[in-house]
């Protein structure tokens, strides 16, 4: 019998062991700062990983949880949910698509993105084309359809056989797209800044050329905004600063404040392979998800929101590249918005633990020497120059 003592005394006992977790337990959030049990004081440019994007508990987002908490948690989709609609609605407005499909995380938006492209090719252009192409140090998720699109034989390691259908290209490579499409092709999948990848933005050039290519082969282009949408990189959805309109994108993590939620938005033509009984999901789009997402939404879209990142992340990816210029261990500063890396001569993990450690400063990693950080879209100059402050330290 395990000593019950020991289990108490161990934070993860019963824990699947799924996770490399930081010695640090925290307990509570508010704006750009949280608290561990002791009542320490740390400021978070980790945003929960691109997830809290407007902070720990936005006062707007938390006021309509809690009146929704009072009226309806849940009911399913087989009851019309008018906080679905405005948010669909709202998305829509704000995009160049027309339909959403509403899940839980960002896995399931992928997931369902999938489908949606066999769907079509089954159903609307009758030629049953499976095949997705995805790219180098891609993350599309965990499940087994999304680890197969994830092109990182790490992620993908024990879990054989792969599912079939996904074909890996290297990123940002002009070259290799002359491979790009094959007779069984139904959709490429990318992401416009790579961000467990090593934060890699796409090139222009690049991205122009792949959009050709798959408009001229009449093959659907996905982009997984998981980690990019939601104003992360400074414009509501990453594409918005390339010259073309995705046929799919998927969200999650920063469309809910924190709160569990996905979504797959598509143009009507791509949208309408989706018919009652194809796809479906018990907790997607609930009453509190999407009120969660709407009031998010309605923050992101308020005056000026959007340009003061733009300006302030401006500030500080600047002011990062003039303490690399200083700082020999920084070899490049890469990223947009607020999806940022330093990469570093040496072991990111060592300066992730040192910034949390001694400056009370939690940012990530990004592959081994890649420094991630990712501020809540809502901090302020103040923050960022206690940031730079921590960082130069560090450096020097
Ligand atoms: N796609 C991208 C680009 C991501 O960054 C992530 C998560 O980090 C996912 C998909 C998977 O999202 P989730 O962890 O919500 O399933």
């Amino acid at each position: 019998m395990p000593n019950k003592e020991m289990i108490i005394d161990d934070s993860t006992a019963n824990l699947m062991s799924t996770y490399n977790r930081f010695p640090l337990t925290l307990t509570k959030g508010s704006g750009s700062y949280v608290w561990d049990e002791q009542g320490a004081k740390y400021l978070d440019y980790t945003s929960g990983i691109a997830t809290c994007n407007l902070g720990h508990r936005p006062p707007y987002v938390q006021a309509a949880l809690v009146d929704q908490l009072e009226q309806l948690w849940h009911c399913s989709n087989l009851y019309h949910i008018p906080s679905q609609q405005q948010l669909a609605g709202k998305l829509a407005e704000n995009s160049c698509f027309d339909h959403v499909f509403f899940c839980n995380s960002g896995a399931e938006a992928n997931e369902a993105a999938l489908k949606l492209a066999r769907r079509y090719a089954a159903e609307i252009k009758g030629t049953g084309q499976y095949e997705v192409v995805t790219f180098s140090q891609s993350f599309h998720g965990r499940t087994l359809a999304t680890l197969a699109a994830t092109a990182q034989e790490k992620i993908q390691q024990g879990f054989a056989p792969k599912m079939p259908g996904f074909r890996h290209l290297p990123y940002n490579d002009s070259d290799a797209l002359a491979d790009l499409i094959k007779p069984e092709t139904t959709a490429v999948m990318l992401e416009l800044v790579q961000g467990e990848g090593g934060v890699i933005p796409a090139r222009k050039a690049w991205v122009e050329q792949l959009v050709a290519i798959c408009r001229a082969h009449d093959v659907l282009i996905i982009v997984d905004e998981i980690q990019t949408g939601m104003g992360r990189t400074g414009t509501l959805f990453a594409y918005q600063q390339y010259d073309f309109e995705p046929d799919i994108v998927t969200v999650a993590k920063g469309l809910g404040s924190g709160f569990p939620i996905g979504a797959v938005l598509a143009k009507a033509h791509v949208a309408k392979a989706f018919s009652p009984g194809t796809h479906g999901s018990t907790f997607g789009g609930n009453p509190l998800a999407t009120t969660a997402g709407l009031a998010t939404l309605e923050t992101l879209l308020g005056p000026s929101f959007l340009s003061d990142v733009q300006e302030h992340a401006t500030y500080f990816k600047t002011k990062l590249q003039q303490l690399a210029e200083q700082a020999d261990a920084i070899i490049e500063v890469r990223g947009t918005g607020y999806l940022l890396g330093l990469q570093i001569n040496g072991a990111a993990i060592d300066y992730v633990n040192k910034a949390r450690e001694l400056h009370q400063l939690l940012i990530l990693v990004a592959g081994p020497d890649v420094i991630r950080i990712l501020p809540p879209l809502t901090t302020s100059v103040e923050e960022i120059d206690q940031v730079l402050h921590s960082l130069t330290e560090l450096f020097n």
